[in-house]
């Protein structure tokens, strides 16, 4: 064991790790209201991870509400379905609002009564493995903490790694997003029926529903719910506060106290950890029929009224902003996302995407970059027992073939070592740097 690793071990042993960020969860009492609907729709065909779905329809196409318009073109992709009735208007290529990428688009105009297609309530229970797979992959569930990969792959892991464990994550530990928080406390007959239909397909054991201690009327409610019911193998288990608790590596190890081996997944330890959003989707595409059109998202910070709403995907930011009362005076920065891991918009036109938990509207600080100063405080939050400032050192010098060896794939990107660093060095961007150049490395073999 070299000097490196043992820091790191020893680090990941402590007690607390990560970061307490304000939690300026304003919204955490807002219940969760429907919008009024958009006039307009711009929906992303690459809305998940993987290959960008192929557009099944053409400008001048008249569609319903739920309709499939864009179908799954690889293993790792997922359909697209129209989020409104209307008229197919434009498709065109725009900068998606994640990624930055030129991507194809399709714009629907409302025809105003929200005609939805046919969707048949079945029994899961009636259901096989292969049918409750099927149907979620047919609604495009995708994992709605961010990640966007799409969930039938990860209802299907390899033979030779069966899961014993669901985690239901409900830790929503970025600060402002109160999403999660306000469908456990509103919906979580849906979280909890979406959790038995994933044990069942993954005949695992037990499941844990994760929640953070800051949460206490979500507790509560889940804990009162379960209480109704007879189900001795799923657990309320209530998390430290603490940022990046939602992360699955952090969150294994909390509930279960099992570390993920380096470099591996959950399901290498037998867990799958899936965020509540997610689990009440799949209970929608498998009991419901229904496909993903649509998700709980918080629009806060710097606006009038900030509030939880259920947003059609292709939502402009504007038009969320406008039924939040509008920015407040001094809000100049727009975000999809929280202020750890949100990504800034070019454009309030920007769309959402199923990606998306948060429109965030905040002001923005100037933040001057200054040498490190080697306080070490980025290696004592780092979650995984990494050593950030190692990384920035090296990608400064463009020295790339040193970061495999301060295991830098290791790096989940949560932002907690920028977040405490005194010098405002951008950790997470010399990170994704790095990870640029080992990949191009690694693809020029
Ligand atoms: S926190 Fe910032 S200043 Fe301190 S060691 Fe890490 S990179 Fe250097
Ligand atoms: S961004 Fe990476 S290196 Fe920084 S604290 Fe998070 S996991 Fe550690």
């Amino acid at each position: 064991m070299t000097m490196k690793t043992r820091i790191c071990d020893l680090l990941k042993m402590k007690d607390t790790v990560g970061v307490h960020p304000p939690q300026q969860k304003m919204t955490a009492g807002a219940v969760i209201e429907s919008t009024q609907l958009p006039d307009i729709v711009t929906l992303m065909m690459k809305q998940h991870s993987g290959a960008p779905a192929k557009l099944l329809v053409k400008q001048g196409d008249v569609v319903k509400t739920g309709q499939l318009i864009a179908e799954a073109t690889a293993f790792i992709s997922a359909p697209v379905h129209a989020t409104l009735s209307g008229e197919v208007k434009r498709i065109s290529s725009v900068v998606h609002p994640l990624t930055g990428e030129l991507t194809t688009a399709v714009t629907i105009v409302s025809d105003g009564a929200d005609d939805w297609v046919e969707t048949v309530m079945v029994d899961p229970d009636g259901l096989s493995r292969e049918e409750i797979i099927a149907r979620v992959q047919r609604a495009g569930v995708v994992g709605l903490g961010g990640g966007g990969f799409p969930t039938y792959i990860k209802l299907q892991p390899p033979a030779d790694k069966p899961i014993h464990t669901v985690i239901a994550n409900g830790a929503e530990c970025e600060p402002y997003i109160t999403a999660d928080t306000r469908l456990m406390i509103e919906n979580p007959e849906r979280v909890v029926a979406g959790l038995q239909i994933v044990m069942r397909v993954m005949k695992a054991e037990q499941a844990y529903i994760a929640i953070e201690e800051n949460k206490p009327e979500a507790i509560a409610r889940l804990r009162a719910y379960l209480a109704q019911l007879d189900l001795p193998h799923v657990h309320l288990f209530v998390l430290k506060a603490c940022y990046p608790m939602g992360e699955a590596a952090v969150l294994i190890r909390e509930v279960l106290g099992v570390e993920v081996p380096e470099g591996g997944r959950a399901r290498d330890v037998g867990v799958l950890v899936q965020n509540v959003g997610t689990i009440a989707a799949i209970y929608d595409a498998v009991a419901c029929g229904k496909p993903l059109v649509e998700r709980v998202m918080t629009i806060t910070g710097m606006v009038a009224k900030p509030k939880n709403l259920l947003v059609r995907f292709g939502t402009t930011a504007s038009h969320l902003i406008a039924l939040c009362g509008g920015v407040k005076p001094g809000g100049d920065e727009l975000l999809f996302g929280g202020p750890m891991l949100g990504i800034a918009q070019l454009s309030y036109d920007s769309p959402v995407t199923k990606s998306v938990n948060c429109v965030l509207v905040k002001q923005s600080i100037m933040k001057e970059e200054r040498n490190c100063v080697r306080c070490a405080r980025c290696i004592t939050v780092c979650p995984m027992g990494l050593m950030p400032l190692m990384f920035y050192n090296y990608v400064r010098k463009t020295i790339y073939d040193r970061l495999a060896e301060y295991r830098l794939e290791t790096c989940m990107e949560c932002g907690s070592c920028a977040y405490v660093c005194p010098a405002k060095i951008p950790l997470v961007s010399y990170i994704r740097i790095g990870k640029d150049e080992l990949w191009k490395q690694t693809t020029d073999k």
